[in-house]
């Protein structure tokens, strides 16, 4: 499958068109941004890895029963995926205590949660991604009631299967971003599942092994993704 003609760029990947219209290649790039993109720089390889990180992911999701746009690798930096109507709205799962959470609840960063945050953001760049709950969703139309419900509950046993999952790899996963689509009448997970919209902590030194190594300037951040790639692989 050939890429046709660029549909969309992003900040950290681009979508193509292909001979099925059904189909798009996702291409992932080494741009890397945080902030609301003021902070722009590039993670050397971090393309080839999240996308060999999101594949695998992906297909371990897909075999546990979890309906998702991933159809294939094609290549190095290039994922065959179902073309989604995206749903405009980030669902955040949080286990662990971290980053606006923490700064907006004045808890330190580490804390275990007693139950799974979800959240929700409305995706928009020009407003910054604001936070919005499921009456924003209903009055604006960003999504039907029973998308909602869909989205809620796959990201739950998303989140069951792939704490499992890093924990057995010896990683905490302390919180992640996922977006939904549309395709064809059914709710399909999209988008990426890679250390640029996950926390992830080593088990034993807490060591951050994800976009905040980039977000906070702590250096050695393709070898922490390299280090994310070998694990998942395991
Ligand atoms: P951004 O748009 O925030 O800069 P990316 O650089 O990751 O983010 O661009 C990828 C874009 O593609 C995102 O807007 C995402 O919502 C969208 N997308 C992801 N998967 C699909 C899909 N299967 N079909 C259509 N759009 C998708
Ligand atoms: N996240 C993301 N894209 C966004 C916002 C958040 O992928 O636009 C991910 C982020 O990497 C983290 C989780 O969602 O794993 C929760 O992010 P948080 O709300 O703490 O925001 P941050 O402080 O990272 O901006």
């Amino acid at each position: 499958m050939q890429k046709i003609e660029k549909l969309y760029e992003g900040k950290a990947k681009s979508l193509y068109s292909t001979e099925n219209p059904d189909l798009l290649i996702q291409y992932f790039k080494d741009e890397a941004t945080a902030f609301d993109g003021k902070k722009k720089g590039i993670i050397e390889q971090k393309g080839v890895l999240n996308n060999k990180i999101s594949s695998r992911i992906f297909k371990y999701l897909e075999e546990r029963g979890v309906k998702t746009h991933f159809v294939e690798m094609l290549s190095d930096r290039e994922m065959l995926v179902k073309k989604l109507r995206i749903i405009p709205i980030e669902v955040v799962v949080r286990n662990i205590a971290a980053g606006s959470l923490s700064k907006r609840m004045g808890v330190e960063e580490g804390g275990r949660l007693k139950e799974t945050i979800i959240e929700f953001y409305y995706k928009s760049d020009p407003l910054g991604d604001p936070m919005i709950n499921e009456y924003h969703i209903k009055v604006f139309g960003l999504a039907e009631k029973e998308e909602l419900a869909q989205m809620e509950a796959s990201a739950l046993k998303i989140n069951k299967i792939l704490s499992e999952f890093f924990d057995e790899r010896g990683i905490i996963l302390v919180d992640f971003k996922l977006e939904f689509g549309n395709h064809k009448g059914e709710i399909l997970l999209g988008d990426e599942i890679t250390p640029d919209g996950c926390r992830l902590w080593d088990k034993e030194t807490k060591e951050k092994m994800d976009k905040d190594r980039f977000r906070r300037d702590l250096g050695k951040v393709e070898e922490a993704y390299q280090e994310v790639l070998k694990k998942v692989m395991e």
